[in-house]
């Protein structure tokens, strides 16, 4: 790698580790929404307990098209099952939920949206390269809508709120429009990186509609999130949390996209 790139990414790092953070009293809270995908919830907590809730999911029914009398396709239906645990949570610690975000627009990720949407009244916000016709992506595979993208990001932007600071950093390749958020607490940084990377893999490419993307995938992982700090604690949303660090030695995906897309590195 030449030395100028090497500046330009120590640079990138620097500057997106100095540039937002949580507030002292933050609180964050996971909640694992969708047993068959095993989908993570985050909520997080600001100064006056002002909640962001990223990737609000729920237990979903898959009803296929032979029972339904309206529409002649496949559809999954949410069963409520887990917007109630995330309802649950929101009661019991006095929370006030005011913006939902979605790290991308794929169903395990949407569905308890309705609920709180209806409930507190949140902001709904994404990336628009996942919105479609003013509904996240996924809309069209459910038997009722998911409400309309209220506010759409884009790369390098701060979302802020009750003290909170979330850069948007855009991580297209398995899905257009996903996203990662940086922040930092207490100089330690964080990273929601949605299902662009998880814990020793990353999201899945091989969607029938042709949505996914190995080369971008491998760029949004390997530029980006690679850019920012070792010791950031990565939370997905899939499975156990990680580092970056730790995915960028232990990455077997990424070790194979390397083969493939970077082999001279
Ligand atoms: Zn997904």
């Amino acid at each position: 790698m030449k030395f100028s790139v090497l500046v330009l990414l120590f640079l990138i790092s620097v500057f997106a580790f100095a540039e937002v953070k949580l507030p002292a009293n933050f609180k964050l809270y996971r909640i694992e929404v969708n047993t068959f995908w095993q989908t993570n919830c985050y909520i997080l907590t600001g100064e006056t307990n002002k909640a962001i809730i990223i990737d609000p999911g729920d237990e979903l029914k898959f009803i296929p098209k032979e029972d339904r009398e309206i529409q002649d396709r496949d559809v999954y239906h949410s069963t409520g099952e887990h917007a109630a645990r995330i309802d649950f949570i929101i009661k019991k610690y006095n929370i006030t939920p005011q913006m939902i975000i979605y790290s991308h627009g794929h169903l395990d990720h949407l569905s308890s949206a309705t609920m709180l949407k209806e409930k507190y009244k949140c902001e709904t916000v994404m990336h628009k390269g996942d919105v479609r016709d003013g509904y996240p992506k996924d809309n069209r595979l459910f038997d009722l809508p998911l409400p309309k993208v209220d506010r759409t990001v884009e790369d390098g932007e701060i979302i802020k709120l009750d003290g909170m600071e979330l850069r948007v950093i855009h991580t297209p390749g398995h899905s257009p429009g996903g996203i990662s958020l940086f922040t930092t607490f207490n100089g330690q940084p964080y990273l929601f990186s949605g299902d662009t990377l998880l814990y020793h893999t990353t999201g899945r490419t091989n969607f029938k509609d042709g949505s996914g993307s190995d080369k971008l995938l491998f760029e949004s992982i390997t530029k980006r999130l690679f850019a920012l700090p070792d010791d950031t604690i990565v939370f997905p949303g899939h499975y156990e949390y990680t580092t970056i660090g730790e995915e960028k030695v232990s990455n077997y995906v990424v070790d194979s996209y390397r083969k493939l897309f970077a082999p001279e590195d």
